[in-house]
């Protein structure tokens, strides 16, 4: 089934892995990094301001606005908190993973309220209105700015410069598990739709838990972050430690999935948008023609001896195969990070 579905772009990297040798040796790879284009002395401001400063601060600053209920908690503010409840009204749901029950949360990810609209049998014309206009004018930029899940991984994958690259056979592989999970959380959703459109859900609900709310939850690490653990006792010192062994064995195998994301990305930048977030694939059939996207200059790009932006694309896309007008891919979450290591600053932003 996943072949049906799969983008031609994942077909023909299988494909072209064979044509389109990797230019760089195994040694230049490793030496890639340090061609990278990093600030010099002659220009000290830009270890400050530069893309990817500028990326890190947007991520925790959204990373905290997403859920301000954090300062409400320990604040107790009340005045925090209405400002936050009443941002919630005004802002819509953007393409990202975000619980629409976080305490306080100003937004939600158009995914999750999606599948919830289904579960409630309603159709999300708002929603997916608004998640569409968004991908198709700036693609998955949300991913790379927003997302507080993507913001844990690239702020994980900061603690280790040496990254394994899966070959493009291995990745095209992994990256069919997505959308076995899409098919999944579609397929109950729907069916907890139709069932409550036709009164028929009461035993359903109770036969899918949670499942039944919004399928894609129980393994959502935003949802487990963001509503689950909040949800939890937690122990405030050695004598309460007593406290863990009231979480359920369903709570803990979801903590370590959560702790996984984060781990895991230390080697494999951004390892469950790549291979496991059904909303990611999602996002991508819009994304993939947006009106703003990434191109090469072919003036300044040398493919035939440096492949510095993939090396560094957290994405694992094989850049140099696409056409230099226009990157088409609906894995680019517009991070930039091609474009601030480009040692000619070949990468370019496309607009139309
Ligand atoms: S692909 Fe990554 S960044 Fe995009 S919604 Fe999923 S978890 Fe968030
Ligand atoms: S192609 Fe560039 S902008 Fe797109 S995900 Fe990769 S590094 Fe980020």
């Amino acid at each position: 089934m996943a072949e049906d579905v799969e983008r031609p772009e994942d077909a023909n990297e299988v494909e072209e892995e064979a044509k389109l040798e990797d230019i760089a040796t195994e040694d230049e790879k490793s030496e890639a990094p340090s061609r990278f284009k990093r600030p010099t002395l002659s220009n000290p401001l830009g270890l400050i301001f530069n893309t990817r400063m500028l990326r890190r601060v947007v991520q925790i600053l959204f990373f905290v606005g997403i859920n301000g209920y954090i300062f409400a908690a320990w604040w107790g503010q009340d005045t925090l908190t209405d400002f936050w409840t009443s941002m919630a009204k005004y802002l819509p749901t953007l393409p990202i993973i975000a619980p629409l029950e976080a305490p306080f949360a100003v937004m939600a990810g158009s995914f999750d309220t999606m599948l919830r609209e289904f579960t409630s049998a309603s159709f999300p014309f708002f929603t997916l209105g608004a998640m569409i206009i968004f991908l198709v004018v700036l693609g998955r930029s949300s991913c790379g700015w927003i997302c507080p899940i993507g913001t844990i991984q690239d702020f994980a994958t900061l603690l280790n410069k040496n990254k394994i690259r899966p070959s493009p056979g291995t990745e095209s592989e992994l990256r069919k598990l997505k959308v076995y999970i899409l098919f999944f959380a579609m397929f109950l959703a729907l069916w907890v739709g139709i069932s409550r459109a036709l009164g028929t859900v009461d035993a359903l609900v109770e036969l899918l838990g949670p499942l039944a709310i919004a399928p894609f939850d129980p393994f959502n690490p935003a949802y487990i972050i963001f509503v689950l653990a909040p949800e939890q006792n937690w122990p405030t010192g050695f004598d309460s430690l007593w406290i863990l062994q009231t979480w359920g064995p369903v709570f803990w195998l979801q903590l370590i999935f959560a702790v996984l994301v984060a781990i895991i990305a230390i080697w494999f930048p951004r390892w469950f948008c790549r291979w496991l977030c059904p909303a990611g694939w999602l996002y991508g059939i819009f994304s993939r023609d947006a009106l703003i996207g990434i191109g090469r200059n072919p003036a300044l790009c040398t493919p035939d001896t440096c492949n510095v932006c993939e090396v560094v694309c957290p994405m694992n896309i094989r850049i140099r195969k696409f056409p230099y007008q226009h990157m088409h891919s609906a894995d680019c979450i517009m991070c930039l990070e091609c474009r601030s290591h480009c040692p000619n600053n070949a990468i370019v932003l496309r607009f139309a």
